[in-house]
Protein backbone atom coordinates (compact mmCIF):
# COMPACT_ATOMS: atom_id res chain seq x y z
CA UNK A 1 0.00 0.00 0.00
CA UNK A 2 1.50 3.64 -1.19
CA UNK A 3 2.14 5.55 1.69
CA UNK A 4 -0.45 8.99 2.10
CA UNK A 5 1.49 12.15 2.49
CA UNK A 6 1.41 16.18 1.84
CA UNK A 7 -2.46 15.85 1.56
CA UNK A 8 -4.12 18.62 3.63
CA UNK A 9 -6.58 17.64 6.40
CA UNK A 10 -10.42 17.83 5.92
CA UNK A 11 -11.89 21.30 6.82
CA UNK A 12 -13.91 19.74 9.27
CA UNK A 13 -14.83 19.80 12.18
CA UNK A 14 -14.68 23.88 11.95
CA UNK A 15 -16.82 26.78 12.88
CA UNK A 16 -18.16 29.20 9.76
CA UNK A 17 -18.59 31.79 12.67
CA UNK A 18 -15.89 31.91 14.86
CA UNK A 19 -13.25 31.16 12.39
CA UNK A 20 -14.38 33.88 9.90
CA UNK A 21 -12.75 37.17 10.77
CA UNK A 22 -14.38 38.99 7.76
CA UNK A 23 -17.70 37.91 9.13
CA UNK A 24 -17.49 38.54 12.31
CA UNK A 25 -16.31 42.14 12.54
CA UNK A 26 -19.13 42.44 9.88
CA UNK A 27 -21.50 41.22 12.22
CA UNK A 28 -20.36 43.58 14.71
CA UNK A 29 -19.93 46.70 12.59
CA UNK A 30 -23.56 46.50 10.81
CA UNK A 31 -25.66 46.06 14.35
CA UNK A 32 -25.87 42.78 15.03
CA UNK A 33 -23.54 41.92 17.96
CA UNK A 34 -26.52 40.80 19.73
CA UNK A 35 -26.66 37.36 17.85
CA UNK A 36 -22.90 36.50 17.99
CA UNK A 37 -23.54 33.80 20.29
CA UNK A 38 -26.34 32.34 18.20
CA UNK A 39 -24.16 32.61 15.16
CA UNK A 40 -21.61 30.83 16.72
CA UNK A 41 -23.44 27.96 17.32
CA UNK A 42 -25.03 27.65 13.62
CA UNK A 43 -21.35 27.88 12.71
CA UNK A 44 -20.53 25.05 14.92
CA UNK A 45 -23.33 22.86 13.38
CA UNK A 46 -23.12 23.93 9.80
CA UNK A 47 -18.94 22.94 9.92
CA UNK A 48 -19.30 19.32 11.74
CA UNK A 49 -18.49 16.78 9.33
CA UNK A 50 -21.92 15.15 9.42
CA UNK A 51 -23.62 18.50 8.16
CA UNK A 52 -20.77 18.94 5.53
CA UNK A 53 -21.74 14.99 4.25
CA UNK A 54 -25.89 16.48 4.32
CA UNK A 55 -24.66 18.58 1.54
CA UNK A 56 -22.54 16.33 -0.81
CA UNK A 57 -25.76 13.93 0.11
CA UNK A 58 -28.15 16.08 -1.34
CA UNK A 59 -26.35 16.88 -4.19
CA UNK A 60 -25.70 13.48 -4.92
CA UNK A 61 -28.94 12.04 -4.68
CA UNK A 62 -30.81 15.02 -6.80
CA UNK A 63 -34.63 15.16 -6.46
CA UNK A 64 -37.03 12.86 -8.50
CA UNK A 65 -40.76 14.17 -9.63
CA UNK A 66 -43.68 12.06 -9.95
CA UNK A 67 -46.29 13.35 -11.39
CA UNK A 68 -49.09 10.85 -11.13
CA UNK A 69 -49.49 7.74 -8.43
CA UNK A 70 -49.39 4.23 -9.56
CA UNK A 71 -53.20 4.30 -10.82
CA UNK A 72 -52.94 7.47 -12.69
CA UNK A 73 -53.64 10.26 -10.69
CA UNK A 74 -52.62 13.26 -10.82
CA UNK A 75 -49.55 13.59 -7.52
CA UNK A 76 -46.94 16.43 -8.55
CA UNK A 77 -44.62 15.64 -5.89
CA UNK A 78 -41.37 15.80 -5.98
CA UNK A 79 -39.14 13.25 -3.74
CA UNK A 80 -35.80 14.71 -1.92
CA UNK A 81 -33.10 12.34 -0.55
CA UNK A 82 -33.56 13.11 3.54
CA UNK A 83 -30.45 14.72 3.46
CA UNK A 84 -32.09 17.82 1.90
CA UNK A 85 -34.47 17.62 4.39
CA UNK A 86 -31.81 17.97 6.97
CA UNK A 87 -30.72 20.55 5.80
CA UNK A 88 -34.00 22.59 5.77
CA UNK A 89 -34.60 21.83 9.05
CA UNK A 90 -31.57 23.34 10.18
CA UNK A 91 -32.09 26.19 8.57
CA UNK A 92 -35.73 26.61 9.29
CA UNK A 93 -34.63 25.84 13.23
CA UNK A 94 -32.21 28.89 12.87
CA UNK A 95 -34.71 31.39 11.39
CA UNK A 96 -33.49 31.93 7.96
CA UNK A 97 -36.64 31.86 5.95
CA UNK A 98 -37.70 34.53 7.90
CA UNK A 99 -36.67 35.61 10.98
CA UNK A 100 -35.91 39.15 10.80
CA UNK A 101 -39.74 39.41 9.60
CA UNK A 102 -40.88 37.51 13.01
CA UNK A 103 -39.38 39.17 15.09
CA UNK A 104 -37.92 42.75 13.84
CA UNK A 105 -35.61 44.47 15.46
CA UNK A 106 -31.94 46.27 14.95
CA UNK A 107 -29.52 43.46 13.43
CA UNK A 108 -32.48 41.18 12.02
CA UNK A 109 -31.73 40.84 8.10
CA UNK A 110 -28.03 41.08 9.23
CA UNK A 111 -28.04 38.15 11.66
CA UNK A 112 -29.68 36.31 8.96
CA UNK A 113 -27.63 37.64 6.06
CA UNK A 114 -24.77 36.36 7.78
CA UNK A 115 -26.69 32.85 8.59
CA UNK A 116 -27.47 32.40 5.21
CA UNK A 117 -24.00 32.97 4.39
CA UNK A 118 -22.42 30.19 6.41
CA UNK A 119 -25.47 27.29 4.91
CA UNK A 120 -24.68 28.57 1.70
CA UNK A 121 -20.60 27.53 2.18
CA UNK A 122 -22.31 23.92 2.91
CA UNK A 123 -25.02 23.70 0.41
CA UNK A 124 -26.63 26.32 -1.51
CA UNK A 125 -29.69 24.63 -3.13
CA UNK A 126 -31.47 25.07 0.10
CA UNK A 127 -31.20 28.82 -0.45
CA UNK A 128 -33.59 29.02 -3.30
CA UNK A 129 -37.19 28.31 -0.92
CA UNK A 130 -35.19 29.85 1.83
CA UNK A 131 -34.69 33.44 0.02
CA UNK A 132 -38.04 33.02 -1.69
CA UNK A 133 -40.09 32.55 1.31
CA UNK A 134 -38.09 35.45 2.74
CA UNK A 135 -38.80 37.50 0.04
CA UNK A 136 -42.77 36.66 0.30
CA UNK A 137 -43.39 38.57 3.53
CA UNK A 138 -43.64 42.14 1.96
CA UNK A 139 -45.46 41.08 -0.83
CA UNK A 140 -47.80 39.27 1.30
CA UNK A 141 -48.58 41.69 3.60
CA UNK A 142 -49.95 43.58 0.76
CA UNK A 143 -53.37 41.52 1.22
CA UNK A 144 -53.76 41.54 4.61
CA UNK A 145 -56.29 38.71 5.21
CA UNK A 146 -54.21 36.17 3.38
CA UNK A 147 -51.11 37.60 5.15
CA UNK A 148 -52.74 36.58 8.59
CA UNK A 149 -53.69 33.17 7.79
CA UNK A 150 -50.39 32.43 6.28
CA UNK A 151 -48.03 34.50 8.07
CA UNK A 152 -48.46 32.52 11.38
CA UNK A 153 -46.96 29.60 9.76
CA UNK A 154 -44.29 31.44 7.77
CA UNK A 155 -42.46 32.20 10.61
CA UNK A 156 -42.81 28.55 12.14
CA UNK A 157 -39.52 27.22 12.87
CA UNK A 158 -40.55 23.83 12.68
CA UNK A 159 -39.27 22.42 8.75
CA UNK A 160 -42.21 20.20 8.42
CA UNK A 161 -41.53 18.21 4.73
CA UNK A 162 -44.74 16.52 4.19
CA UNK A 163 -46.92 17.41 1.44
CA UNK A 164 -50.15 18.46 2.85
CA UNK A 165 -52.69 21.23 3.17
CA UNK A 166 -50.83 24.17 4.60
CA UNK A 167 -52.92 24.66 7.81
CA UNK A 168 -52.19 21.02 8.51
CA UNK A 169 -48.27 21.64 8.65
CA UNK A 170 -46.39 23.46 11.45
CA UNK A 171 -44.80 25.79 8.74
CA UNK A 172 -44.91 26.69 5.47
CA UNK A 173 -42.71 27.52 2.32
CA UNK A 174 -42.87 30.06 -0.57
CA UNK A 175 -41.78 29.79 -3.97
CA UNK A 176 -42.62 31.95 -6.96
CA UNK A 177 -43.74 31.67 -10.62
CA UNK A 178 -42.72 34.80 -12.80
CA UNK A 179 -40.75 33.35 -15.66
CA UNK A 180 -42.54 31.74 -18.86
CA UNK A 181 -40.94 30.97 -22.00
CA UNK A 182 -41.37 34.01 -23.79
CA UNK A 183 -39.63 35.88 -21.54
CA UNK A 184 -38.67 36.28 -17.87
CA UNK A 185 -36.94 39.74 -17.82
CA UNK A 186 -39.85 41.29 -19.36
CA UNK A 187 -42.56 40.09 -17.08
CA UNK A 188 -45.04 41.97 -19.28
CA UNK A 189 -45.32 39.22 -21.59
CA UNK A 190 -46.61 37.04 -19.41
CA UNK A 191 -49.45 35.07 -20.91
CA UNK A 192 -51.15 33.12 -18.13
CA UNK A 193 -54.26 34.36 -17.49
CA UNK A 194 -56.54 34.70 -14.19
CA UNK A 195 -59.83 34.22 -14.29
CA UNK A 196 -62.58 35.46 -11.09
CA UNK A 197 -64.16 32.42 -9.85
CA UNK A 198 -67.08 34.38 -8.17
CA UNK A 199 -66.36 33.79 -4.77
CA UNK A 200 -63.33 36.23 -4.75
CA UNK A 201 -60.90 34.06 -5.10
CA UNK A 202 -59.52 33.59 -9.15
CA UNK A 203 -58.23 30.14 -11.45
CA UNK A 204 -55.32 30.29 -13.66
CA UNK A 205 -54.25 28.56 -16.64
CA UNK A 206 -50.75 28.96 -17.82
CA UNK A 207 -47.67 27.63 -18.07
CA UNK A 208 -44.38 28.95 -15.99
CA UNK A 209 -41.11 28.01 -17.85
CA UNK A 210 -39.46 28.18 -14.09
CA UNK A 211 -40.96 27.81 -10.92
CA UNK A 212 -38.22 25.95 -8.73
CA UNK A 213 -38.91 24.42 -5.40
CA UNK A 214 -42.35 23.58 -6.60
CA UNK A 215 -42.67 21.76 -2.99
CA UNK A 216 -42.92 24.71 -1.63
CA UNK A 217 -46.44 25.57 0.03
CA UNK A 218 -47.85 28.21 -1.82
CA UNK A 219 -46.12 30.40 -4.47
CA UNK A 220 -46.67 33.95 -5.58
CA UNK A 221 -47.80 34.13 -9.07
CA UNK A 222 -48.05 36.70 -11.92
CA UNK A 223 -51.22 36.19 -14.28
CA UNK A 224 -53.23 38.48 -16.85
CA UNK A 225 -56.46 39.39 -15.20
CA UNK A 226 -59.13 42.08 -16.74
CA UNK A 227 -57.28 44.63 -15.24
CA UNK A 228 -53.78 43.81 -16.37
CA UNK A 229 -50.61 41.60 -15.15
CA UNK A 230 -51.86 41.12 -11.01
CA UNK A 231 -50.21 39.09 -8.20
CA UNK A 232 -51.31 35.91 -6.73
CA UNK A 233 -51.01 33.42 -3.91
CA UNK A 234 -51.61 29.78 -5.43
CA UNK A 235 -51.35 27.25 -2.89
CA UNK A 236 -50.30 23.53 -3.47
CA UNK A 237 -53.41 22.76 -1.54
CA UNK A 238 -57.28 24.02 -2.41
CA UNK A 239 -59.08 25.21 0.73
CA UNK A 240 -61.31 22.06 0.21
CA UNK A 241 -58.42 19.83 0.65
CA UNK A 242 -58.10 19.08 -2.64
CA UNK A 243 -54.89 19.43 -5.00
CA UNK A 244 -54.50 22.66 -6.45
CA UNK A 245 -53.70 22.12 -10.29
CA UNK A 246 -50.60 23.02 -9.97
CA UNK A 247 -49.11 20.32 -13.07
CA UNK A 248 -45.39 19.82 -12.65
CA UNK A 249 -44.20 19.06 -16.36
CA UNK A 250 -40.47 18.26 -15.84
CA UNK A 251 -37.75 18.86 -13.65
CA UNK A 252 -34.95 21.02 -15.14
CA UNK A 253 -31.35 19.58 -16.33
CA UNK A 254 -29.49 22.09 -14.14
CA UNK A 255 -25.48 23.00 -14.68
CA UNK A 256 -25.13 22.88 -10.80
CA UNK A 257 -27.93 23.49 -7.92
CA UNK A 258 -28.92 19.99 -8.59
CA UNK A 259 -30.08 19.37 -4.59
CA UNK A 260 -32.94 21.51 -5.94
CA UNK A 261 -35.98 21.15 -8.35
CA UNK A 262 -36.47 23.52 -10.78
CA UNK A 263 -39.88 22.43 -12.63
CA UNK A 264 -41.77 23.64 -15.44
CA UNK A 265 -45.68 23.57 -14.70
CA UNK A 266 -48.89 24.28 -15.97
CA UNK A 267 -51.98 25.78 -14.51
CA UNK A 268 -55.13 23.78 -15.55
CA UNK A 269 -57.58 26.17 -14.00
CA UNK A 270 -55.57 26.33 -10.64
CA UNK A 271 -56.93 27.94 -7.59
CA UNK A 272 -55.57 31.24 -6.25
CA UNK A 273 -56.36 34.73 -4.53
CA UNK A 274 -55.19 38.13 -5.78
CA UNK A 275 -52.35 39.66 -3.70
CA UNK A 276 -52.33 43.85 -3.77
CA UNK A 277 -54.05 45.50 -6.26
CA UNK A 278 -55.63 44.03 -9.81
CA UNK A 279 -53.08 45.17 -12.72
CA UNK A 280 -50.47 46.54 -10.14
CA UNK A 281 -48.46 42.62 -10.37
CA UNK A 282 -45.08 43.95 -11.23
CA UNK A 283 -44.65 46.27 -7.98
CA UNK A 284 -46.41 44.16 -5.74
CA UNK A 285 -43.81 41.25 -6.73
CA UNK A 286 -40.77 43.42 -7.30
CA UNK A 287 -40.66 43.73 -3.40
CA UNK A 288 -40.06 40.56 -3.36
CA UNK A 289 -37.47 40.80 -5.61
CA UNK A 290 -35.61 43.26 -4.02
CA UNK A 291 -35.18 40.95 -0.88
CA UNK A 292 -33.95 37.57 -3.14
CA UNK A 293 -31.98 39.92 -5.07
CA UNK A 294 -29.99 40.82 -1.83
CA UNK A 295 -29.90 37.11 -0.98
CA UNK A 296 -28.27 36.44 -4.48
CA UNK A 297 -25.20 39.15 -3.49
CA UNK A 298 -25.33 36.81 -0.31
CA UNK A 299 -25.26 33.57 -2.18
CA UNK A 300 -22.04 34.53 -4.34
CA UNK A 301 -20.50 36.39 -1.43
CA UNK A 302 -21.03 32.48 0.54
CA UNK A 303 -19.62 30.40 -2.34
CA UNK A 304 -16.56 32.65 -2.68
CA UNK A 305 -15.91 32.24 1.39
CA UNK A 306 -16.27 28.67 0.99
CA UNK A 307 -14.13 28.60 -2.08
CA UNK A 308 -11.20 30.95 -0.71
CA UNK A 309 -11.30 29.19 2.85
CA UNK A 310 -10.66 25.77 0.84
CA UNK A 311 -7.80 27.52 -1.10
CA UNK A 312 -6.12 28.94 1.54
CA UNK A 313 -6.83 25.78 4.12
CA UNK A 314 -4.99 23.55 1.46
CA UNK A 315 -2.13 26.01 0.78
CA UNK A 316 -1.43 25.85 4.40
CA UNK A 317 -0.59 22.03 4.41
CA UNK A 318 0.80 21.38 1.15
CA UNK A 319 4.06 21.62 0.07
CA UNK A 320 5.51 21.70 -3.42
CA UNK A 321 9.16 23.19 -4.16
CA UNK A 322 10.05 22.42 -0.03
CA UNK A 323 7.60 24.92 0.44
CA UNK A 324 4.43 24.91 1.57
CA UNK A 325 2.04 26.84 -0.95
CA UNK A 326 0.99 29.91 0.97
CA UNK A 327 4.62 30.37 1.22
CA UNK A 328 5.11 30.17 -2.22
CA UNK A 329 5.00 34.36 -3.37
CA UNK A 330 3.20 34.10 -6.86
CA UNK A 331 0.55 31.07 -4.67
CA UNK A 332 0.32 34.52 -1.65
CA UNK A 333 -0.26 36.16 -4.64
CA UNK A 334 -3.22 34.53 -5.67
CA UNK A 335 -4.49 33.90 -2.30
CA UNK A 336 -4.44 37.20 -1.60
CA UNK A 337 -6.24 38.22 -4.76
CA UNK A 338 -8.62 35.71 -4.31
CA UNK A 339 -8.88 36.66 -0.18
CA UNK A 340 -9.47 40.07 -1.30
CA UNK A 341 -12.05 39.71 -3.65
CA UNK A 342 -14.37 37.98 -1.14
CA UNK A 343 -13.39 40.08 2.12
CA UNK A 344 -15.16 43.01 -0.10
CA UNK A 345 -18.23 40.86 -1.22
CA UNK A 346 -18.77 40.07 2.47
CA UNK A 347 -18.08 43.72 3.60
CA UNK A 348 -20.35 44.93 1.10
CA UNK A 349 -22.83 42.07 1.02
CA UNK A 350 -23.84 43.27 5.00
CA UNK A 351 -23.72 46.51 4.64
CA UNK A 352 -26.23 46.05 2.37
CA UNK A 353 -28.52 43.90 4.80
CA UNK A 354 -28.34 46.72 7.73
CA UNK A 355 -29.79 49.00 4.85
CA UNK A 356 -32.62 46.36 5.05
CA UNK A 357 -32.85 46.78 8.54
CA UNK A 358 -33.07 50.40 8.52
CA UNK A 359 -36.53 50.39 7.00
CA UNK A 360 -37.86 53.93 8.00
CA UNK A 361 -34.29 55.56 7.19
CA UNK A 362 -34.84 57.65 3.67
CA UNK A 363 -30.43 57.10 3.18
CA UNK A 364 -30.74 53.06 3.85
CA UNK A 365 -34.20 53.50 1.13
CA UNK A 366 -31.61 55.14 -0.95
CA UNK A 367 -29.07 52.48 -0.32
CA UNK A 368 -31.56 49.31 -0.91
CA UNK A 369 -32.61 50.71 -4.45
CA UNK A 370 -29.67 51.72 -5.97
CA UNK A 371 -27.32 49.53 -4.16
CA UNK A 372 -29.46 46.03 -3.98
CA UNK A 373 -28.80 45.73 -7.93
CA UNK A 374 -25.66 46.97 -8.25
CA UNK A 375 -24.75 44.72 -5.80
CA UNK A 376 -26.21 41.54 -7.49
CA UNK A 377 -24.52 42.16 -10.49
CA UNK A 378 -21.49 42.67 -9.57
CA UNK A 379 -20.63 39.79 -6.56
CA UNK A 380 -22.58 37.44 -8.80
CA UNK A 381 -19.99 37.78 -11.82
CA UNK A 382 -16.95 37.83 -9.44
CA UNK A 383 -18.05 34.25 -7.67
CA UNK A 384 -17.65 32.17 -11.19
CA UNK A 385 -14.05 33.44 -11.60
CA UNK A 386 -12.96 33.32 -7.91
CA UNK A 387 -14.19 29.15 -7.79
CA UNK A 388 -12.21 28.13 -10.63
CA UNK A 389 -8.99 30.06 -9.29
CA UNK A 390 -9.99 28.67 -5.96
CA UNK A 391 -10.28 25.19 -7.64
CA UNK A 392 -6.51 25.87 -9.26
CA UNK A 393 -4.75 26.03 -5.62
CA UNK A 394 -6.02 22.60 -5.07
CA UNK A 395 -4.49 21.37 -8.26
CA UNK A 396 -6.03 17.99 -9.74
CA UNK A 397 -8.33 17.45 -6.28
CA UNK A 398 -9.59 20.57 -7.04
CA UNK A 399 -10.89 19.11 -9.68
CA UNK A 400 -12.50 16.49 -8.29
CA UNK A 401 -15.83 16.24 -6.83
CA UNK A 402 -15.03 15.06 -3.10
CA UNK A 403 -13.90 18.02 -3.10
CA UNK A 404 -16.01 20.91 -2.82
CA UNK A 405 -14.69 23.28 -5.58
CA UNK A 406 -16.81 21.66 -8.65
CA UNK A 407 -19.90 22.10 -6.61
CA UNK A 408 -18.99 25.58 -6.15
CA UNK A 409 -18.50 26.48 -9.06
CA UNK A 410 -21.37 24.70 -11.16
CA UNK A 411 -23.25 26.23 -8.62
CA UNK A 412 -22.02 29.98 -9.39
CA UNK A 413 -23.66 31.41 -12.19
CA UNK A 414 -27.00 30.84 -11.23
CA UNK A 415 -27.70 34.06 -8.66
CA UNK A 416 -26.38 35.94 -11.85
CA UNK A 417 -29.15 34.53 -14.00
CA UNK A 418 -31.90 34.67 -11.99
CA UNK A 419 -34.39 37.31 -10.16
CA UNK A 420 -32.77 39.42 -13.39
CA UNK A 421 -29.42 38.86 -14.88
CA UNK A 422 -26.78 40.89 -15.48
CA UNK A 423 -28.03 43.49 -17.58
CA UNK A 424 -31.14 43.57 -16.10
CA UNK A 425 -29.07 44.73 -13.31
CA UNK A 426 -27.54 47.29 -14.46
CA UNK A 427 -30.03 48.85 -16.25
CA UNK A 428 -31.98 48.70 -13.09
CA UNK A 429 -29.53 50.83 -11.71
CA UNK A 430 -29.27 53.63 -13.91
CA UNK A 431 -33.53 53.76 -13.52
CA UNK A 432 -33.01 53.88 -10.02
CA UNK A 433 -30.27 56.80 -10.23
CA UNK A 434 -32.69 58.32 -12.71
CA UNK A 435 -35.91 58.45 -9.99
CA UNK A 436 -33.83 59.06 -7.07
CA UNK A 437 -32.68 62.50 -6.97
CA UNK A 438 -30.47 62.06 -4.14
CA UNK A 439 -28.99 59.33 -4.42
CA UNK A 440 -25.56 60.87 -5.62
CA UNK A 441 -25.65 62.79 -2.37
CA UNK A 442 -26.20 59.32 -0.62
CA UNK A 443 -23.51 57.78 -2.67
CA UNK A 444 -21.04 60.56 -1.38
CA UNK A 445 -21.72 60.52 2.09
CA UNK A 446 -21.47 56.64 2.18
CA UNK A 447 -17.85 56.92 -0.07
CA UNK A 448 -17.15 59.78 3.08
CA UNK A 449 -13.40 60.52 3.56
CA UNK A 450 -11.19 57.84 3.65
CA UNK A 451 -8.29 59.71 3.36
CA UNK A 452 -7.24 57.25 0.55
CA UNK A 453 -5.93 59.24 -2.51
CA UNK A 454 -6.16 56.91 -5.14
CA UNK A 455 -10.06 56.24 -3.70
CA UNK A 456 -10.64 59.53 -3.54
CA UNK A 457 -9.33 60.56 -7.28
CA UNK A 458 -11.80 57.64 -7.93
CA UNK A 459 -14.52 58.94 -6.29
CA UNK A 460 -14.04 61.92 -8.04
CA UNK A 461 -14.30 60.25 -10.91
CA UNK A 462 -17.49 58.33 -10.18
CA UNK A 463 -18.97 61.72 -9.18
CA UNK A 464 -18.59 63.23 -12.16
CA UNK A 465 -19.93 60.44 -14.46
CA UNK A 466 -22.80 60.35 -12.45
CA UNK A 467 -23.94 63.69 -13.10
CA UNK A 468 -23.28 63.40 -16.63
CA UNK A 469 -25.42 63.71 -19.02
CA UNK A 470 -24.60 60.37 -20.96
CA UNK A 471 -25.25 58.95 -17.55
CA UNK A 472 -27.89 56.90 -18.78
CA UNK A 473 -26.03 55.68 -21.92
CA UNK A 474 -27.15 51.51 -21.60
CA UNK A 475 -24.03 50.95 -23.42
CA UNK A 476 -21.74 52.11 -20.59
CA UNK A 477 -24.14 50.85 -17.90
CA UNK A 478 -22.33 47.53 -17.08
CA UNK A 479 -18.98 49.64 -16.20
CA UNK A 480 -20.80 52.30 -14.10
CA UNK A 481 -22.08 49.77 -12.15
CA UNK A 482 -18.70 48.19 -11.60
CA UNK A 483 -17.63 51.40 -10.44
CA UNK A 484 -20.07 52.48 -8.60
CA UNK A 485 -19.00 48.68 -6.25
CA UNK A 486 -15.78 49.01 -6.29
CA UNK A 487 -16.13 52.57 -5.31
CA UNK A 488 -18.18 51.51 -2.15
CA UNK A 489 -16.12 48.19 -1.87
CA UNK A 490 -12.92 49.78 -1.28
CA UNK A 491 -14.17 52.65 1.08
CA UNK A 492 -15.72 50.06 3.13
CA UNK A 493 -12.36 47.72 3.10
CA UNK A 494 -11.22 51.53 3.98
CA UNK A 495 -12.45 52.01 6.71
CA UNK A 496 -13.17 48.89 8.34
CA UNK A 497 -9.88 46.65 7.37
CA UNK A 498 -6.80 45.88 8.16
CA UNK A 499 -4.03 48.84 6.23
CA UNK A 500 -3.04 45.95 4.34
CA UNK A 501 -6.35 44.31 2.79
CA UNK A 502 -7.60 48.42 1.64
CA UNK A 503 -4.11 49.15 -0.04
CA UNK A 504 -4.07 46.13 -1.75
CA UNK A 505 -7.65 46.90 -2.91
CA UNK A 506 -7.28 50.52 -3.89
CA UNK A 507 -3.70 49.65 -5.60
CA UNK A 508 -5.66 46.67 -8.03
CA UNK A 509 -9.33 47.83 -8.67
CA UNK A 510 -9.39 51.28 -8.54
CA UNK A 511 -6.31 51.01 -11.21
CA UNK A 512 -8.33 50.84 -14.49
CA UNK A 513 -10.43 47.94 -16.03
CA UNK A 514 -9.28 44.28 -13.94
CA UNK A 515 -9.74 41.28 -15.54
CA UNK A 516 -7.79 38.36 -16.64
CA UNK A 517 -6.42 36.43 -14.17
CA UNK A 518 -6.39 36.69 -9.86
CA UNK A 519 -2.27 36.63 -8.31
CA UNK A 520 -1.93 40.30 -10.26
CA UNK A 521 -1.38 42.53 -7.11
CA UNK A 522 1.56 44.58 -7.52
CA UNK A 523 4.44 44.70 -5.71
CA UNK A 524 4.75 46.17 -2.38
CA UNK A 525 1.39 44.44 -0.77
CA UNK A 526 1.32 42.71 2.28
CA UNK A 527 0.41 39.56 0.49
CA UNK A 528 0.72 37.26 3.34
CA UNK A 529 -1.34 39.33 5.67
CA UNK A 530 -4.11 39.50 3.77
CA UNK A 531 -4.05 35.73 2.54
CA UNK A 532 -3.37 34.52 6.09
CA UNK A 533 -6.69 37.09 7.31
CA UNK A 534 -9.00 34.61 5.03
CA UNK A 535 -7.65 30.93 7.01
CA UNK A 536 -10.63 29.56 8.18
CA UNK A 537 -8.49 26.94 10.68
CA UNK A 538 -5.06 28.64 12.59
C1 LIG B 1 -31.83 27.58 -11.69
C2 LIG B 1 -32.88 28.58 -12.01
C3 LIG B 1 -33.97 28.69 -11.18
C4 LIG B 1 -34.98 29.61 -11.48
N1 LIG B 1 -36.06 29.65 -10.66
C5 LIG B 1 -37.07 30.50 -10.96
C6 LIG B 1 -38.24 30.55 -10.16
O1 LIG B 1 -38.35 29.87 -9.13
N2 LIG B 1 -39.24 31.37 -10.51
C7 LIG B 1 -39.15 32.17 -11.61
O2 LIG B 1 -40.08 32.91 -11.88
N3 LIG B 1 -38.05 32.15 -12.40
C8 LIG B 1 -37.01 31.35 -12.09
N4 LIG B 1 -35.89 31.31 -12.88
C9 LIG B 1 -35.89 32.09 -14.12
C10 LIG B 1 -34.98 33.30 -14.10
O3 LIG B 1 -35.42 34.25 -13.16
C11 LIG B 1 -34.93 33.85 -15.54
O4 LIG B 1 -34.24 32.88 -16.30
C12 LIG B 1 -34.25 35.19 -15.64
O5 LIG B 1 -35.04 36.17 -15.03
C13 LIG B 1 -34.00 35.58 -17.11
O6 LIG B 1 -35.13 35.43 -17.90
P1 LIG B 1 -35.05 34.59 -19.27
O7 LIG B 1 -34.44 33.28 -18.97
O8 LIG B 1 -36.38 34.59 -19.92
O9 LIG B 1 -34.03 35.40 -20.19
P2 LIG B 1 -34.33 36.64 -21.13
O10 LIG B 1 -35.34 37.54 -20.48
O11 LIG B 1 -34.61 36.16 -22.48
O12 LIG B 1 -32.93 37.37 -21.11
C14 LIG B 1 -31.80 36.83 -21.80
C15 LIG B 1 -30.62 37.77 -21.67
O13 LIG B 1 -30.97 39.03 -22.22
C16 LIG B 1 -30.62 40.07 -21.31
N5 LIG B 1 -31.55 41.19 -21.48
C17 LIG B 1 -32.88 41.21 -21.27
N6 LIG B 1 -33.37 42.45 -21.51
C18 LIG B 1 -32.33 43.22 -21.89
C19 LIG B 1 -32.18 44.59 -22.27
N7 LIG B 1 -33.22 45.43 -22.29
N8 LIG B 1 -30.95 45.04 -22.61
C20 LIG B 1 -29.88 44.22 -22.57
N9 LIG B 1 -29.96 42.92 -22.23
C21 LIG B 1 -31.16 42.42 -21.87
C22 LIG B 1 -30.70 39.43 -19.93
O14 LIG B 1 -29.85 40.13 -19.00
C23 LIG B 1 -30.19 38.02 -20.22
O15 LIG B 1 -28.80 37.99 -20.16
C24 LIG B 1 -34.87 30.43 -12.61
C25 LIG B 1 -33.74 30.33 -13.43
C26 LIG B 1 -32.76 29.43 -13.14
C27 LIG B 1 -31.57 29.33 -14.04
Amino acid sequence: MFEVSNQPPPLEPYNLFASDAVLREAVRRERAEWAESQLTALGATLGLPETVQLGFDANKYTPVLHTLDRYGHRLDEVDFHPAWHDLMGIALKAGLHSSPWADPKPGAHVTRAAGTYMLGQIESGVYCPLAMTYGSVPTLRHAPAIAAEWLPRIFARDYDRRCRPAKEKTSALIGMGLTENQGGSDLRTNSTRAAPAGDGSFRLHGHKWFMSAPMCDAFLVLAQSAKGLSCFLMPRWTPDGTRNAIHILRLKDKLGNRSNASSEVEFDGAYAQLIGEEGRGIPTVIEMGNYTRLDCAIGSSALMRQAVAQAVHHARHRTAFQKRLIDQPLMSNVLADLALESEAATALTMRLARAYDESGDETSAVFRRVLTPAAKFWICKRAPAVAFEAMEVLGGSGYIEESILPRLYREAPVNSIWEGAGNVMCLDVLRAFERTPNAGDVLRYELGDTGDSRLQAFAERLHRRLRAVDRNDETQARALVRELVLALQAALLAKHSPPAVADAFCASRLNGPSGGAFGTLPRGVDLRVIAERAAPLS
